[in-house]
């Protein structure tokens, strides 16, 4: 049969790359036909210049033409694209059967939503637009046929645990591993003095820096709590974290018989990405093999809510529902950036997005419109409060 054609959305990021390794090794059955990125041209063009897309896209409209020479003086083929509507629009045309949503932040929504619609099958790893939009995006799926993988390893490892006809009655619970993050075992007092170096610089999992930041602050784990309500059906009370540092169970779920499955595999996001690719087959992914006799132990502990609030603001705005999970993360967003370029302290981070939960009220989330206004405002409060506090800083 003919190759898969796959769009890469965040071709330039960590999951990007992991993506297009993957593609690379199967060259008979996969082939990147669209690269989209944000604004980095020198990247993607790198990029292009080793996979020959048929389509690359910037999201920064000002970069049209340095993309367009680039690919010209590179002696491409490939046709140039910028702007998100035009990122919309190949998510959502003939161009690709299959779309990589690894974009970072909210950003990805649009994108997402338009492959959703499309009917195409979505490797969804951007969890912020599901945190967003969780309800509308699994429903256009529904409507549309289109059939989300999830790329988070914890979700992915759900995904592969759930037989495709179990049903969700036989489910007690799920069971979210977490890594506990680089400032595992710290108390608040430690916590203070973290710098976006230290906060970057995860244990495990090499990431783009706005996830490791939510690792670093155990956010990144909440996100995944709303992320698994939305794909798997399951209300807040049935959904668990445990602290697991040596990220090689990558989620469990438990059914009401006694049984707990569970995906093993070492901390490489190929194996998720491979999932997604091939499902319901398998391929080779570059993974190696994981080989428990030298790993060792598997430990597990409770996560420290104290010293990372962040993880129970989310379940918070998971309970509150409606526009909540919207100003989460959206008040997230721009506390890591502010985190990020020195602007606030570590400890801000779930200061900000506690205040400004609480002075935005949830209201119901019936419309895209709804939610994105939340989002913006959210951000707007957001934004004051990063300029203004002393929290931290
Ligand atoms: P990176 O920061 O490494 O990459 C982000 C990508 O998004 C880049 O390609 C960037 O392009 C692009 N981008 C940023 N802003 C825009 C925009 N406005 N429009 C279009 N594209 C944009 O992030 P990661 O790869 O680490 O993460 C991507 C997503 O995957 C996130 O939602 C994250 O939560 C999720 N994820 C990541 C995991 C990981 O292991 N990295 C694990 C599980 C989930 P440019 O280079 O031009 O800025
Ligand atoms: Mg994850």
């Amino acid at each position: 049969s003919a190759a898969r054609n796959v769009a890469v959305f965040g071709a330039t990021g960590s999951i990007g790359a992991s993506a297009l390794d993957v593609i690379a090794r199967h060259p008979d059955r996969l082939r990147a036909s669209v690269l989209a990125a944000g604004s980095n041209v020198p990247a993607l063009l790198a990029l292009c210049v080793r996979h020959k897309p048929a389509h690359a896209a910037i999201a920064d409209a000002s970069r049209y033409a340095e993309l367009r020479d680039g690919l010209r003086d590179a002696g491409l083929s490939t046709q140039a694209h910028a702007g998100p509507e035009a990122l919309d629009a190949l998510a959502a045309g003939d161009v690709c059967d299959t779309v990589v949503a690894a974009i970072v932040g909210a950003a990805g929504l649009a994108s997402t939503l338009a492959a959703a619609r499309a009917g195409k099958r979505l490797l969804l790893a951007n969890k912020e637009s599901l945190v967003l939009a969780g309800e509308l995006l699994t429903g256009i799926a529904r409507d549309s046929g289109a059939q989300i993988v999830p790329i988070d390893s914890e979700h992915n490892a759900i995904f592969q645990c759930l037989p495709d006809a179990a049903c969700a009655d036989a489910l007690r619970r799920i069971v979210l591993t977490a890594s506990g993050g680089p400032f595992r075992g710290w108390d608040r007092e430690r916590l203070r003095t973290v710098t976006p170096a230290q906060a970057v610089a995860h244990p495990r999992w090499s990431m783009g820096p706005k996830i490791s930041v939510d690792s670093a602050t155990l956010m990144n784990k909440g996100l995944e709590v709303i992320e698994a309500h939305h794909l798997f059906g399951m209300a807040a009370d049935r959904i668990e974290v445990l602290v697991h540092p040596q990220s090689l169970v990558h989620s469990l779920v438990e059914f009401i018989d006694g049984s707990t499955l569970a995906q093993l595999g070492l901390p490489d996001m190929r194996t998720a990405l491979a999932v997604g690719l091939a499902w319901p087959q398998r391929i080779e992914s570059g993974v190696e093999r994981l080989d428990l006799l030298t790993q060792g132990r598997l430990d597990f502990e409770a996560p420290d809510l104290d010293a990372f609030p962040c993880l129970a603001l989310a379940y918070r705005a998971l309970r509150a529902g409606g526009t909540a999970p919207a100003i989460l993360n959206a008040a997230n967003e721009i506390a890591v950036s502010a985190f990020l370029q020195g602007q606030l302290g570590f400890l801000a981070i779930p200061a900000l997005v506690e205040d400004v939960l609480a002075a935005l009220p949830s209201q119901a989330a019936d419309t895209l419109d709804t939610l994105l206004e939340a989002d913006a405002q959210a951000r707007r409060l957001a934004s004051k409060a990063a300029a203004t506090t002393t929290i931290g800083a």
